[in-house]
Formats: structure tokens, C-alpha cells, sequence
């Protein structure tokens, strides 16, 4: 997959400028506040419809405008696109694939997928296990819709036994129905070990290499899915998944009354995050932790070529500082097989740059 041209209109600081693309590496340099962060927003809106930023889209539109235009000439299973994407304040946006209205934004996705890695993304390492399950949802709920399903059903169950638990001694005849509320999270619970287990595996296959290449060798990444204590063997068969479950909130059952809280399944799960042995939350330094989330994310790009059978288009804003010249080495030249873009201060020394384009902003504009 690959974004050939791109063409924005009235888009934050961008009046309108059209730009064309390298069908591998392109990195984008400027003064801070200058626009790269807003390209590569853009390039995320047409992959998915929406923003990694904000969830209002007026924020997309130019101050002093009324109208945003967002239009992608896209490359992706042999074929070409066009992907035209129209905000309106005060009105609903209008969104065409190759002409045709598209009615919602998954559709956008079967034309063009992107991953987007920015210094956010060092909470992936640095915060709690809230944060790394986003992450694997994220994913799998792109890549497995029986995980998406199951993700939704389980939250609505969870909400649920929540408020049973918490309403109880107002209302204790609702205690009658916690025996169906937990075991649909336990079946509900063990589809989703089971697949975040297999992703966890996947994503430690790939990102070990790539974290010892980054890291000139010095370093080994490892990553691993755990249950809090519920289950034996996240890898067993869903139905012994389950089981484990259901022992779980059987032993915790007074526990559960007495905090008021859900103390079982993979609401509470995380997957382990190590480097030399040694936890990454803990003990990583800043550039450490940077090399650890950008291969996080690497990995996952693999996993989605790996089922979508296409590299999706990587979108890397400000890496290269607080990386040492190995790692900046390793960012600029050797993620390969697919379209990389890479934004950058002023002050990034781009001279180990082997190959590709380079776009230079000012003010929205590509000078
Ligand atoms: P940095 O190097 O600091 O990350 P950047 O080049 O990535 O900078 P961006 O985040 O892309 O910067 O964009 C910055 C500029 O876009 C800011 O000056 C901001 O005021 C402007 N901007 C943001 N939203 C809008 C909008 N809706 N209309 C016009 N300008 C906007
Ligand atoms: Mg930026």
C-alpha cells in the first residue's frame, strides 16, 4: 500500500498544496510548528476517518476557513484510488472512494491501512497496563472481527456486573443475575486471552529482531502476554481458558462483593515489556524506551502485512530525536518492504539518509 499523492485543501495550516510521494522513504523537515505533525494526521484521516489527535473535527479546518479537503491518490492491491474526504463545519462530511460515497469510515480501510507512531506512543511503555491493552484492541479489533465482537460484548457485560456490584445493597435482588453476567465474561474473556495471547507471541517474533538490529545487537527486547493470576496457560483451548476463568470468580466472589470491583479476566491483563531482562517500565532510559515502542509498533506492522498481505504505510513523527546515530541509521534506511514517512526537526542531521525524498515545510507549504 502506498499514498502516491496527496492533496490538502483548507486542512489545519494547510491552504493548499499537493504533494507527491516516494514509493518508499520520505521524510518531512521543518521548524517546530510548521505543519509535519498536521501531514501525517491527514494521511491517518484517510486511512481510517479519523484523527490521532482530536475527535472533533472542526480542529481540522482551517481557522480561517469553512471547508477541509483531503484527497489521496492510494495504491493498494494492484489498483488505484482515490480517496476524497470533505469537512464542513456544521455539517456531516462527505467521503468518496474512486467517486463512489463511502458510508462509513471502515470502508476508507479497505483501501488504505497506516500505522502511526509518535512520541505519545512512549506511554506504551512508560504508563500502566491500561495503555498496552488499548493497544493490542486497537489492533486486533482491525485485524479479527470475532475479537471486535467479543471486545464489545464483553465491555457491555462488564459495565453491567459493575453496577450490580456496586448498587448491591440498594438493590440485592440484582445479585440474582451475576451468575449470567459472569459466565458470558468468561466465555467472552477466553476468546480474548486467546487471541491477545497469539498477537503477544506474534509481536515479541518480530520486534526481538528489529529491537537487535536498532540497537546494534546490544539489546534484547521481550515481550510477553500475562494474566493476572487467572489463567494456567493463555495458549490452552478457549473452553479451558474459561475454566480457569470461572475458578478464578468462584474463589473471589466474597472479595468481589466486598470491593465492589470485577477482580477477574482480561480486563486487568497486560503483556510484559522487558529489555536486557529487565522491565522496560522500570528501567529503560528515554532513547531506550523510544527504540522499544517504535519496534512495538514495527511489529505490528508486520503482523498486519502478514494478514493483510500488504505492508501499511508507516507514518513516524518525530523518532529520530533522543535516538544515537545507530538507531537514526536504522530508522532512515532499514524499515524496507513498504512506504515510510518520517517527519524531523531542523536540527536532525538527515545526512545518513541513503535514498528517498525530502520535503521541506514552512507554514504549511512545501518549500
Ligand atoms: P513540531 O515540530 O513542533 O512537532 P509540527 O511541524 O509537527 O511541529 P504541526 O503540529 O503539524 O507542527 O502544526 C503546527 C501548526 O498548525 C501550529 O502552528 C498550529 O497553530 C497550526 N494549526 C493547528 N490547527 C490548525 C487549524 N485548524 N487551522 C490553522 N492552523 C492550525
Ligand atoms: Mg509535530
Amino acid at each position: 500500500m502506498r499514498i502516491n499523492k496527496l492533496t490538502l485543501e483548507g486542512f489545519r495550516n494547510y491552504r493548499g498544496q499537493t504533494l507527491e510521494f516516494d514509493p518508499a522513504c520520505n521524510v518531512i523537515h521543518g521548524e517546530n510548528a510548521q505543519g509535519k505533525t498536521n501531514l501525517l494526521e491527514a494521511m491517518v484521516y484517510l486511512s481510517c476517518g479519523k484523527s490521532p489527535r482530536t475527535r472533533t473535527e472542526r480542529e481540522l479546518i482551517s481557522f480561517d476557513g469553512g471547508e477541509a479537503r483531503i484527497i489521496g491518490e492510494i495504491y493498494s492491491r494492484e489498483r488505484e484510488f482515490i480517496t476524497d474526504i470533505t469537512l464542513r463545519a456544521g455539517s456531516r462530511r462527505k467521503m468518496t472512494v474512486n467517486g463512489v460515497a463511502a458510508k462509513n469510515a471502515s470502508e476508507l480501510s479497505e483501501t488504505l491501512h497506516t500505522v502511526f507512531f509518535s512520541p505519545e506512543d512512549l506511554f506504551l511503555i512508560r504508563e500502566g497496563a491500561a495503555a498496552r491493552r488499548r493497544f493490542m484492541d486497537q489492533s486486533l479489533c482491525q485485524l479479527r472481527p470475532r475479537y471486535a465482537r467479543a471486545l464489545a460484548e464483553y465491555h457491555r457485560l462488564y459495565e453491567h456486573k459493575t453496577r450490580i456490584l456496586r448498587d448491591r445493597e440498594e438493590n440485592p435482588g440484582l445479585l440474582a443475575m451475576l451468575p449470567d453476567f459472569n459466565e458470558g465474561m468468561c466465555r467472552m474473556g477466553a476468546i480474548l486471552i486467546h487471541y491477545r495471547a497469539q498477537y503477544c507471541r506474534a509481536l515479541d517474533a518480530y520486534a526481538a529482531p528489529a529491537h537487535g538490529d536498532c540497537s546494534g545487537g546490544r539489546e534484547k527486547l521481550k515481550l510477553r502476554y500475562e494474566t493476572v493470576k487467572t489463567v494456567v496457560d493463555p495458549f490452552a483451548k478457549t473452553e479451558d481458558i474459561a475454566q480457569n476463568l470461572r475458578d478464578h470468580q468462584q474463589s473471589h466472589y466474597h472479595a468481589e462483593l466486598a470491593s465492589g470491583l470485577c477482580l477477574s479476566g482480561p480486563h486487568k491483563d497486560d503483556f510484559l515489556v522487558e529489555v536486557n531482562g529487565r522491565s522496560a517500565r522500570q528501567f529503560c532510559s528515554q532513547g531506550q524506551v523510544r527504540t522499544a515502542a517504535l519496534c512495538l509498533k514495527l511489529a505490528d506492522r508486520e503482523i498486519h502485512r502478514s494478514a493483510v498481505g500488504e505492508y501499511p504505510v508507516m507514518l513516524l513523527d518525530d523518532v529520530l530525536s533522543e535516538l544515537d546515530p545507530k538507531r537514526q541509521e536504522y530508522v532512515l534506511n532499514r524499515i524496507s518492504g513498504g512506504q515510510v514517512f518520517i517527519t524531523c526537526c531542523e536540527n536532525d542531521r538527515l545526512d545518513r539518509l541513503q535514498a528517498g525524498r525530502l520535503f521541506h515545510i514552512r507554514s504549511g507549504e512545501v518549500v
